[in-house]
Order: structure tokens, then sequence, then C-alpha cells
């Protein structure tokens, strides 16, 4: 017999993971978007507050991604309902403050890269924990409101992110604020069957945040969702972390390369030589994989 409190978990409540890129030299430069963060934030409460509404069990939890850090600022089910905003900008503003005083460089060159690897894997760590507190859970998914460009030094810990969350089946979904696409995220949505989108006009932010990220993944099936127009599947090598179109690749472990190595640094398999088509350096490529 099905308990009567199952009957109040219908698939359409969600917990909603929202991760706020922070990056204060992203948000400081009018040139990399052309939004404001006391605007943005006040599009994205009015969202937070508009997916509460919407049923009484949904659950939204904020992440702030940081330039040093990254860290949890908003719980709805550990917070009270009248003092939300409150809360939420109060966290925020602590949080800004210690990311700042974690800078070690003075300087950062262009607008710099925030901690999206960290933030997906708290948010993962998250909903991990709700997966295991019992069969009565509400459907997570992901947001990523984020705007810095691509960091191809996290480029290993991202992947490793997306990866887990499609083996949880959870749906990445992505608003990207800069002016240039995000690699990152949209090989996130497109792996997880999320959302990804790069608003036109980002006055009306909070239009396309109820109308796309609001929807239920119950009610997803319903609606024509904007579809990706193209996916960047570029990758970064694993030594130089630079992104590439052609490289090599470990057959062990499938780590990328831009350049040939003696050895893969990841697995610590031998590669024989660069190619060539001698049939004796052929043999003597497969007696040194042997070894
Ligand atoms: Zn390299
Ligand atoms: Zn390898």
């Amino acid at each position: 017999m099905t308990p009567v409190t199952q009957k109040l978990y219908t698939d359409d409540v969600s917990l909603l993971m929202v991760l706020l890129d922070t990056n204060p030299f992203f948000w400081s430069t009018s040139k990399s978007t052309s939004l404001s963060f006391s605007n943005f934030l006040s599009h994205v409460l009015a969202f937070l507050n508009s997916v509460l509404l919407l049923n009484q069990f949904n659950q939204v939890v904020v992440i702030a991604t940081g330039f040093n850090t990254c860290d949890y600022v908003y719980d709805s089910s550990s917070s009270p309902t009248n003092q939300r905003a409150e809360t939420l900008l109060r966290k925020f503003e602590e949080f800004v403050v210690k990311d700042e005083q974690l800078s070690k460089e003075d300087s950062v060159h262009g607008i710099g890269n925030s901690l999206l690897s960290g933030s997906l894997s708290m948010a993962l760590c998250y909903i991990q924990r709700v997966f295991r507190s019992g069969s009565l859970h509400p459907q997570p998914r992901i947001l990523c409101l984020h705007g810095s460009p691509d960091g191809p030094g996290q480029y290993v810990a991202v992947m490793n992110a997306i990866f887990s969350a499609q083996r949880l089946m959870v749906p990445i979904d992505s608003c990207v604020l800069g002016v240039q696409h995000s690699a990152f995220l949209q090989q996130a949505s497109y792996i997880t069957g999320g959302v990804y989108l790069k608003p036109q006009q980002l006055d009306g932010l909070f239009q396309y945040l109820s109308t796309v990220f609001g929807t239920d993944l119950h009610s997803r099936r319903f609606l024509q969702l904007p579809k990706p127009v193209g996916v960047d599947f570029r990758a970064s090598c694993f030594c130089h972390k630079n992104t590439i179109d052609m490289g090599y690749i470990c057959s062990v472990c499938l780590s990328i390369f831009c350049k040939h190595h003696k050895k893969c640094s990841t697995c610590g398999s031998v590669f024989g030589q660069a190619q060539t088509n001698a049939p004796s350096t052929s043999n003597q490529k497969r007696k040194t994989a042997d070894t």
C-alpha cells in the first residue's frame, strides 16, 4: 500500500540547485555583460520566489560560484520564508567579502574564470545526500547562471562532474550571461539533457528564467523548450590545459594530449614512437607497448 505522504510528492516537485556566478572581474567589466550585479540578483530573487510559489514542496538551494571559492548561500528548507531575501543577500555579501580576501593576486589577466567545477561538485554532493535520505525526495535539477569564460584548467573536473550528473540522471540547465558561449556548459546541458540558453536581451532575464528554467522535469515533456543550435565539443589537453581541435589520446585511459609523449602522465602507459610507416618500427612499437 502506498503511504499517504507519498501522494504529496508528485513527479513535478522540484529541488532546484542554482549556481550563481559571482566573479567580481566579470561583473565589474561593462564589456562582459549588459546587466549589473544588483539587477541580476533582483531577477534571480523574483525567479526563486516564483519557483517556491509553484509548489509548496519545491526546494531551492543557491550556491555562489566565486573566483577563489564557492559556498552554499541559501537553502529554502532551512530558512524561514519571511526572511528569504534578507538571508540570501546577507549570506551573499559575506561570501563575496570572503572570496575577495582569499585573492592572492592583485591583478588578474582578463576577467578570469570562476570555480564552476567546485560549485557543480557541491551541487552533486547535496543531491546525493537528498537521494540517500529515502525514497521520498523532490526531483533535482541544476541551473548554472554563468558569465565568466571557461577555465581550461578545470576541464577534467568539470567533465567528471558532468558525467556524475548524467549517471544520477540530473539535468544541468545553463543560462549564459556573458558575450561568449560556454563550451563547458554546452556540453554539460547536451550530455545531461538539460536546456542551454544564451539570452539575447538580459533586461528580460526574469522572463527567460521563468518561462524556460522554471519548468519542472515532468512538464518539459509537453513543452517546446530551446534546442541547442550547436555544441562546441572541443576538449582541453591534460598537459597544458589548452583547448585543442586535434590531439593524441591514450588508448588505455582516454587522456588527451596536444603533442606526442613517451608515457601517459595519467595512467603511466608507455606509448611507443611517433607514427612512421616502416614495418620494422611498428614491430618495435608493439614491443615497447608490451613491456
Ligand atoms: Zn598540451
Ligand atoms: Zn593513459
